[in-house]
């Protein structure tokens, strides 16, 4: 069983060595589990943070509430800065936080990149400024899994200690990879960490041995798929894949622009700048029934929409342009969101398909 096997080995490797190069980080231990985003994230609060001990997770929606109720389940104290709809994570609520802690009782500030429920990417060197300037030691931890191959990220330039992300969003793969990055400093705390674990030991994990690092039976058709996802975004080229998704979106938000102007819909993302390149939430007009709207794009124009989750249930649809996509499809898909809009009656402005070609042509 603890035998080197010389076809899986250079395989895992490679995604090792992959998901580095994409995070920009020179040389941190990366952990790949056999889990979906909510594993990744149990994983660090296993690993980073004793039962009984603060972390700060600052509010960017219900992908930050979710992992605050996951750290409260685990036994650690999840302290919150409020979030406004439609806002970025506010970094100067978060150093007046870390500057009242004087005792430095919060060890980590866990915060999530893109949160792919309200379409809102917050800018993470904003972060790092409001950690450094309120000279508050806590870990930086980001949430990648919605960002990671759709927007830069730079872990090392960022002084981020730990950052997690999974294998089904900008990765392109099926679910059910999660995985760890951390960097000394994040490793040597989990050494000292109390959290009862065994399947999420980085401790146990960081060994050469394949049986080891996956603390059992390595997924092999998981870490094969994800060797091709990282080829695939390599051979594109890193900055050709960050441009077509800036490009893609900027498509979309055109489309959005002009729909908007029939006042039934628009950006949830009030500040421009914070919109996602991952995806687009759109905001309803109270009384329009967003299921209704998602069945007959799904059943009639055979395009998928997401709704909305957690508060903003009912009230957005969202369109994704992440990972494997073209601007075929987004102009496929924009036309199905719209034709489905005209069966429903739902008002919106013209020009939004002719706006997101044009956006695409002059590109
Ligand atoms: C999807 C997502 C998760 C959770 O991932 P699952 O695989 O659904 O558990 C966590 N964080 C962000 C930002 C996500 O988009």
């Amino acid at each position: 069983m603890d035998m080197a096997d010389e076809r899986l080995d250079p395989v895992i490797a490679r995604c090792e060595q992959g998901l580095r190069r994409l995070l920009h980080s020179a040389s941190g231990d990366v952990f790949i589990y056999a889990c979906n985003g909510h594993g990744a994230w149990e994983a660090v609060i296993a690993n980073l943070v004793s039962p009984g001990q603060r972390v700060l997770v600052p509010g960017t929606g219900h992908f930050s509430d979710s992992w605050a109720l996951q750290c409260t389940a685990m036994g650690v104290e999840a302290l919150r800065t409020t979030w406004t709809e439609g806002l970025p994570i506010d970094p100067d609520a978060v150093e007046q936080m870390l500057r009242e802690d004087t005792e430095h009782t919060i060890v980590a500030v866990f915060a999530v990149h893109t949160d792919t429920a309200s379409g809102v990417s917050s800018d993470m060197s904003a972060l790092r400024r409001a950690i450094d300037n309120a000279r508050h030691p806590a870990l930086f931890v980001v949430d990648v899994v919605a960002s990671l191959g759709a927007a830069p990220f730079a872990m090392d330039a960022l002084g981020v200690n730990v950052v997690l992300g999974a294998s089904q969003k900008g990765l392109m793969c099926p679910p059910g990879l999660g995985f760890a990055v951390a960097d000394e400093r994040a490793f040597a705390v989990s050494e000292s960490v109390t959290t009862p674990r065994y399947y999420w030991d980085w401790r146990v994990r960081k060994s050469p041995l394949a049986y080891r690092k996956f603390c059992g039976t390595p997924p092999q058709n998981l870490v094969f798929g994800l060797q091709a996802a990282l080829q695939l975004i390599f051979e594109e080229g890193l900055d050709q894949v960050m441009q077509r998704h800036s490009l893609l979106a900027a498509a979309v938000h055109a489309a959005v622009q002009c729909w908007s102007a029939g006042g039934a819909v628009g950006f949830f993302a009030t500040d421009a700048q914070a919109r996602s390149t991952s995806v687009t939430a759109i905001q309803v007009a109270t009384g329009i029934d967003v299921d209704a709207l998602r069945t007959v794009a799904r059943e009639r124009f055979q395009v998928a929409i997401a709704g909305g989750l957690g508060s903003l249930q009912g009230r957005v649809f969202r369109i994704g342009h992440l990972g494997d996509v073209n601007a075929p499809m987004v102009l496929g898909c924009l036309g199905g969101v719209q034709a489905a809009m005209q069966v429903q009656n739902i008002a919106f402005g013209a020009g939004a398909l002719d706006a997101a070609a044009d956006c695409l042509a002059r590109a």
